[in-house]
């Protein structure tokens, strides 16, 4: 017998079985990462219209950003040397035209006369207002009643030309929704405990999600949006607590209760004392160090204050207690300059270091991997090739991670692994905004270089135009002249390796040959093989060379104090971050150092608020939060694909207060119930375990 049963939906069904899906539209929606009922409905709105926030077709001004609603009245494709869509909608006011340059087969079929659109974009005026490309979204069809004269607040949801061609514009989506809500209402059931909504005056999970998809009104609406960000951020921090307490609970670490000879003798030979922050930050890694805690330190310092010569104390007290130390850096070059910064300080200090990087030759690799594994080396200085499976280390017991944000945090998991728990020191120029600390590395303990080592003049940087290159060039020679040095740096062309290559190869020619040809010119880029560019390094380190022209290469931890000016070409080109590290190969030195940032107008929004940035302050913090604010965190640390900052609904610029708010009451949780036996609790410990344990257990970071 056949007896069907209707099953009711639940927030695991999948998509496709949503009330006006089917499975053509979850295809679709998969690709946009809507798999489940559950996953629609944190389907956020990008923004919300209401007639507060709309401007009238008569009010428009040229050069403003604005939206307007507007009835779609007529449309015509109109051709010339330029093909165009033009659309004529209107509102009570006046009429207002839309231009469309691109993709005009689609956007021909796009629009029905009689529906009403809001339109977004920046008006221009020619022979009356228009909007070139602008956004648009569907309110409401021929007829229909428009819900923005009732005073309601609509929704617009993320679109886009392959789910709006499949119907899934705003209106779809929002058709979609209120079908859904109605049937799985009752399924929706709270995720945080009581406890918590209670400290935090929270509104309730179910209302939450019927207002931010329906808002009753703006306030209802703000408390609904703080309750999602709040729970997104809650979880994120109940994790990061969990796995510290893992830590603390369960793991030993080593006790390195001497700081030995070695690490001594180096402080004694240093050629400068160090600075009041170096030495505080020492005493907190060393106690780190004593305890039978695992250390997990971040060690925060703009590009300059010395963290090199911390990490390398740190690393002599661990060899001076018979354990072996790694030091990781993003680049080979960098990991090439490491090797010999650390190679000169223990020449006479007794401490074996090695270099190991991608490209060593079979043998050679070998003999040092073998000599890892017997532990006949102290200090191995590598790339990522350190983390790979083959090497085997004697006894590691400390892991230095050098210019964090590069490396991925599996990486660091895997380090780790290899030990018997070592102690992790994380370095990173990048400072970051404390709110994206608190989600990166929130299951850290943090330290803070915050003071320069003595002698050091400001960098003076300024903005160029092409008009100007015959003074730089002349300004260089005078430089030169005093026996300074200078970088000269090529920018990233599209994200290509080869073109990046090209730009550099070409500049070098005509500067070697035609416009400095008295001077010494070398040329350094990641193409090149290792030999070579130690080779170069080394005779740029040592004077030999003058001008060093370059790809970015040498954007990280690259340390030459005499030279004292960089020119960096096509400057609106690169993000401020690293421009900002750039800019901190020079000002190492005690002499005045000046940075040329060259650009190619015209400029973007964003590129002169770049270079704004970068010619108004040296304070890496202010450099980062600009940077922060610019590109989001996804971009600005290059893990988009990290689960702990491609958040939903939350933004880690915006949601500070947001963020440490839920992370108290996480931490509180944690501390006060470790294991999660209180019954209080049980939402929490199955909300984490159900919907975010299979997330985050990739990064098991102990
Ligand atoms: P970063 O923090 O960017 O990694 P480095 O560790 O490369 O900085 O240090 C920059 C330069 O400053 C190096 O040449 C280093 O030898 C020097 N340095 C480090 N500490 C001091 C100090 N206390 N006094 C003077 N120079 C220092
Ligand atoms: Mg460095």
């Amino acid at each position: 017998m056949n007896t069907t049963i209707k099953k009711s939906l639940t927030l695991d069904t999948p998509v496709q079985y949503v009330k006006g899906i089917g499975p053509k539209r979850a295809a679709t929606l998969k690709k946009a990462g809507v798999e489940t009922a559950g996953d629609l409905l944190n389907y956020f709105p990008r923004r919300y219209l209401d007639r507060s926030n709309l401007t009238r077709i008569r009010d428009l001004r040229a050069g403003e950003n604005v939206t307007v609603v507007a009835k779609v009245l007529s449309a015509e494709k109109r051709r010339g040397r330029t093909n165009r869509f033009i659309l004529l909608v209107g509102d009570d006011s006046g009429i207002l035209q839309c231009v469309w340059f691109r993709g005009l087969s689609y956007i021909a079929n796009a629009f029905e006369a009689g529906e009403t659109v809001a339109f977004s974009g920046k008006v221009t005026v020619f022979r009356g207002p228009q909007l070139v490309h602008p956004e648009y979204d569907k309110i409401s069809g021929e007829g229909e009643s428009n819900p923005l004269n009732t005073g309601g607040i609509i929704p617009l949801y993320p679109s886009g030309e392959t789910l709006f061609k499949s119907g899934l514009d705003s209106r779809g989506f929002r058709r979609i929704l209120r079908g859904l809500l109605n049937e799985i209402s009752e399924n929706v059931h709270e995720t945080l405990c009581p406890e918590v909504i209670r400290n935090q005056r929270l509104m309730a999970l179910p209302e939450a999600v019927e207002n931010v998809h329906f808002p009753k009104n703006w306030d209802a609406l703000h408390r609904a949006q703080y309750r999602l960000k709040f729970e997104e951020l809650f979880y994120i921090q109940f994790f990061l607590a969990l796995q510290r307490k893992h830590r603390e609970v369960e793991k030993k670490g080593i006790v390195f209760d001497r700081i030995g000879e070695q690490a001594e003798k180096l402080v004694k030979k240093l050629p400068f004392e160090l600075t009041e922050s170096q030495k505080k930050v020492l005493r907190e890694i060393q106690n780190d160090m004593k305890s039978e805690k695992p250390m997990n330190r971040l060690l925060q310092g703009d590009v300059g204050s010395g963290k090199t010569i911390v990490a390398l104390i740190a690393m002599l007290i661990v060899t001076g207690n018979g354990y072996q130390a790694a030091f990781m850096a993003p680049t080979e070059i960098l990991a090439e300059q490491h090797f010999l910064t650390f190679h000169q300080f223990l020449e006479d200090i007794g401490a074996r270091v090695a270099l190991l990087k991608g490209g060593q030759k079979g043998s050679e690799k070998q003999e040092i991997l073998n000599r890892l594994s017997k532990g006949e080396i102290d200090i191995v200085v590598g790339t990522h090739a350190l983390v790979q499976e083959s090497v085997e280390f004697h006894k590691l017991g400390f892991v230095v991670i050098d210019e964090q944000h590069r490396f991925g945090v599996m990486q660091r998991a895997v380090l780790r692994r290899k030990g018997i728990h070592p102690d992790v020191l994380v370095m990173t120029a990048t400072p970051i905004p404390r709110t994206l600390a608190l989600t990166l590395y929130g299951d850290l303990d943090v330290s803070i270089l915050n003071e320069m080592p003595k002698g050091r003049l400001p960098i003076i940087t300024a903005q160029r135009s092409e008009g100007k290159r015959d003074a730089i060039y002349a300004f260089i020679r005078d430089e030169v002249s005093k026996n300074r040095q200078v970088y000269i740096v090529y920018p990233l062309v599209e994200e290509s390796e080869k073109l990046d290559l090209a730009a550099a190869t070409e500049g070098y020619e005509t500067l070697s040959k035609y416009i400095f040809p008295e001077l010494t010119v070398a040329l350094l880029h990641g193409r090149m093989k290792s030999e070579e560019k130690e080779e170069v390094m080394r005779n740029f380190k040592a004077g030999r060379v003058n001008i060093l022209v370059s790809t970015t290469v040498i954007e990280v931890g690259v340390d030459v104090p005499n030279a004292t000016v960089m020119l960096v070409e096509h400057a609106e080109r690169f993000g401020l971050t690293q421009l900002h590290q750039l800019r901190g190969r020079i000002g190492r030195g005690p002499g005045k150092s000046t940075c040329i940032l060259l650009a190619q107008y015209p400029l973007s929004d964003d590129a002169k608020k770049r270079l704004r940035t970068m010619t108004s302050t040296n304070d890496g913090f202010k450099i980062a939060e600009a940077d922060l604010e610019i590109r989001g965190p996804g971009e600005l640390f290059g893990t988009r694909q990290h689960g702990m900052i491609n958040l939903k609904i939350a933004n880690l610029v915006t949601d500070g207060p947001i963020l440490e708010q839920a992370r108290k009451e996480a931490f509180h949780i944690v501390h006060s119930d470790p294991d999660l036996s209180n019954e209080q609790n049980r939402v929490v410990r199955e909300t984490y375990v159900n919907r975010y344990k299979g997330k985050f257990g990739l990064i098991e970071v102990g």
